[in-house]
């Protein structure tokens, strides 16, 4: 999404004042030549008759000058519909900013999507007037600009968190890895034949740190069947992280760990046919895909 299409309708704003500027000026003029050229008729016209003539081509144009003033009026008030649409849209514009203001958890004060000076619900019951209109077109361009310019910054800020947050190698279980068995059905490595790995498997050298991908607790450290030398970590809300294959334990039950802390060395201890370290999620006692949780950061905090 870029920022851009978002305030394309300052364009539109541009066109109405445009419009203000030529339209609604050029038709009192129109109004006051007719009541001119009327006069003028009147002066030339001689006797009743003539008079009673004049005066009905006057009046006539009178009408007619009427008329256009209230063409004219319509057309400043649908203007000012249009005006009102695009300031609920500004502040549908201004409530996302202050949203992503929120999510992206940036500091009070340093974005201000403040809202539009609204027109306001009477005034659609009552005619507009011209100064007010163009008052309330500038006001709204203005908004525009400025929310428009915030929403640029803002964008820039978040697209460089979601890279800044990608790349904590505490997201991976080990440095330079990559993944060598991703989760789900594959043929046994060891024995074949159809099996369900129950996690994702990283590359590693036997004495590679194994990292915390999130904060924990150290919920178990020992030998699990399969698994090797093992530790689990408690991250709370259902979810604990298993480490399998370890050469080395390092860590007691029950200490608290922090993202990216050493908690192992890796290894090849178990049911594995080489040094790697072999990565579970489990959410409220069922295993679960582990990549979203790296991906997402779900984990923490
Ligand atoms: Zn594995």
């Amino acid at each position: 999404m870029t920022v851009s299409s978002i305030v394309n309708p300052r364009s539109l704003i541009s066109d109405a004042l445009v419009f203000l500027g030529d339209r609604a000026a050029r038709r009192p003029a129109l109004a006051l030549s007719l009541f001119m050229a009327g006069g003028l008729a009147l002066l030339g016209a001689g006797g009743a008759a003539g008079a009673a003539i004049a005066q009905q081509r006057l009046a006539d144009q009178a009408a007619q000058a009427q008329l256009t003033q209230a063409r004219a009026q319509r057309e400043l008030n649908a203007l000012a519909a249009r005006v009102g649409e695009l300031q609920a849209q500004a502040n549908r514009l201004n409530a996302l900013g202050e949203r992503l203001t929120r999510i992206g958890g940036l500091k009070d004060g340093e974005f201000d999507f403040k809202r539009p000076v609204g027109v306001g619900g009477d005034e659609a019951v009552r005619d507009m007037p011209r100064d007010e209109l163009d008052q309330s077109l500038r006001a709204l361009q203005e908004q525009l600009t400025t929310s428009g310019e915030q929403l640029t910054v803002l964008d820039t800020l978040l697209a460089d968190r979601a890279h800044a947050l990608g790349a904590v190698p505490s997201r991976e279980p080990v440095i330079d890895s990559y993944v060598t068995s991703g989760f789900g059905l594959r043929a046994d490595p060891i024995v074949g034949g159809g099996q369900f790995h129950k996690g994702i498997d990283f590359s590693a050298n036997t004495g590679d740190p194994v990292l915390a991908v999130a904060d924990g607790v150290v919920s178990f450290v020992g030998e699990r069947s399969g698994y090797g030398n093992t530790v689990e970590i408690d991250h709370g809300n259902g979810y604990v992280t298993r480490y399998a294959h370890n050469s080395r334990l390092v860590r007691r039950n029950g200490e608290l760990v922090r993202a990216g802390d050493e908690i192992a060395k890796a290894g090849s201890t178990g049911r594995s046919t080489g040094a790697h370290v072999h990565l579970e999620v489990w959410q409220d006692g069922r295993v679960v895909n582990p990549r979203p949780f790296l991906q997402g950061n779900r984990l923490r905090g």
